[in-house]
């Protein structure tokens, strides 16, 4: 799970990690207030107003912009908003902006970045550390790989000390910081670790970590988080009830969200033939097996282990409500999920939303019999089933269907740029 900025800056902030001031707001009018606030309240100048999307990059596609005024804020909100936000990361589509962060501008001497990750040959997580900071992280290490220094740490135990103090501070002289800097940025270090595995992050980052430029009151600079990107593992929410409240629905694909509901994983992709599977490895196995038949798969559906009839059902409806669905391809072995419950909810499904798409089913394991009974009383009601032999009879069927025009749509535009293997 994703939260925004404005969230992750939050969290900083009770672990005690320095975060400049900042207002979330999600329309112009509230832009400008905003900054007058920080006017008000912390003898602000200027004030960044950042797009609050779920993608990075922002600063590249605009979406982080200095203002000086109210009436700037004001303006720059406006512009942010009125048009999806395209950075590297979003695609040539871009994402929506609904929301802004208005924050304290920061006068900055030098940009590091600090992360937490798991570092998964080791099997514990990582602090990863560099004084190239503020650009993306990927890039240096495949540029630089010998600027980004790993200080990997012990989660085993719940106990206060989870980065070793020595640990931060090595870390902190290895980016170069000198006087009052490391002890400030080594205290960062250890909060950003101890909120990584408190929170059950699956990643924590500051990209830029700040050193300030000297003032009278802070000679060596302060050390400021001004960007804070944090995720989170899915399974560990049920214990993270104050991380699981701040998801943002609208940054959700619908259709993803409403699988997730019904404990399936669905991942949209931009073929045309809808797939309901069990099994991961099944599911890709599947699309494979699609591909190498010359048409692409719509989606990737695991329906999982023990899929019940009304969460398949729901599985049928959300495959059906794609219009980039010209066909449905059923790869079902039943193990604890029976292949009757699955006839049945195809069955359902039939009734309810309607096959108008020809649908090729393949079944095996687990009632296989009384499923193949269900499936040929239901032949009438539903014209367009077809039960396959196998699965590469099943992949030969449903991509020979649809190129022969049984839809009642154009094929589609194929070529699946996303991997699903990836994703899943
Ligand atoms: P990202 O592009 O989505 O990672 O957004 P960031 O919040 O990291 O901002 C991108 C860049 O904008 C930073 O690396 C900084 O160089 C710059 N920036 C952000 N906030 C401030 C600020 O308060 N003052 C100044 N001078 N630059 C800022
Ligand atoms: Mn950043």
């Amino acid at each position: 799970m994703k939260i925004h900025e404005y969230q992750a800056r939050e969290l900083l902030a009770k672990y005690g990690i320095p975060v400049p001031p900042g207002i979330m707001v999600e329309g112009p009018d509230d832009a400008a207030r905003a900054f007058e606030t920080l006017q008000n309240r912390y003898r602000v100048k200027v004030a960044v107003v950042k797009a609050q999307v779920h993608a990075g990059g922002r600063g590249k596609g605009g979406g982080v912009k200095l203002v000086r005024s109210a009436e700037e804020a004001r303006q720059v909100a406006y512009q942010i908003l009125s048009k999806p936000l395209v950075t590297p990361q979003t695609g040539p589509q871009g994402v929506r902006v609904t929301r802004l962060l208005v924050a304290a501008g920061v006068d900055i001497a030098k940009e590091y970045y600090l992360g937490v990750a798991i570092d998964r040959a080791r099997g514990c997580p990582v602090l990863i550390a560099s004084a190239q900071g503020g650009v993306e992280i990927e890039q240096v290490a495949k540029e630089h790989p010998e600027a980004i220094f790993r200080e990997p740490f012990s989660a085993t135990e719940r106990t206060e000390v989870v980065l070793a103090p020595y640990q931060a501070r090595k870390v902190a002289y290895r980016l170069g910081l000198k006087g009052e800097q490391v002890r400030r940025a080594a205290k960062v270090m250890h909060q950003l670790c101890q909120l990584f595995v408190e929170k059950d992050a699956s990643l924590a980052e500051i990209n830029p970590l700040v050193v300030t430029k000297p003032t009278d009151e802070n000679p060596d600079g302060q050390v400021l988080a001004i960007d804070a990107k944090v995720n989170f593992d899915d399974n560990a929410l049920f214990r993270q009830e104050d991380i699981k409240v701040q998801a943002d629905p609208t940054e959700e694909d619908p259709s993803e969200a409403r699988a997730k509901r019904f404990g399936l994983s669905y991942i949209k992709l931009e073929g045309n033939i809808g797939c309901l599977v069990n099994g991961a490895g099944l599911a890709m196995a599947t699309m494979d097996l699609i591909k190498l038949h010359g048409a692409e798969p719509a989606n990737f559906l695991d329906v999982g282990g023990s899929a019940s009839e009304e969460a398949v059902t729901e599985a049928f409806r959300i495959i059906l409500s794609d219009k980039n669905v010209h066909g449905v391809l059923v790869n079902i072995f039943g193990g604890i999920a029976k292949c009757d419950t699955i006839a049945r909810a195809i069955v359902t499904a039939a009734k309810e939303v309607g096959f108008t798409v020809p649908l090729v089913v393949r079944l095996e394991g687990t009632n296989v019999e009384q499923a193949k009974k269900i499936l040929a009383e239901a032949q009438k009601d539903i014209p367009v089933l077809e039960s396959a032999l196998d699965l590469t009879d099943a992949a030969r069927r449903i991509v020979h269907n649809i190129s022969a025009g049984k839809t009642k749509t154009p094929a589609a535009k194929t070529g699946s740029k996303k991997s699903a293997a990836a994703r899943a």
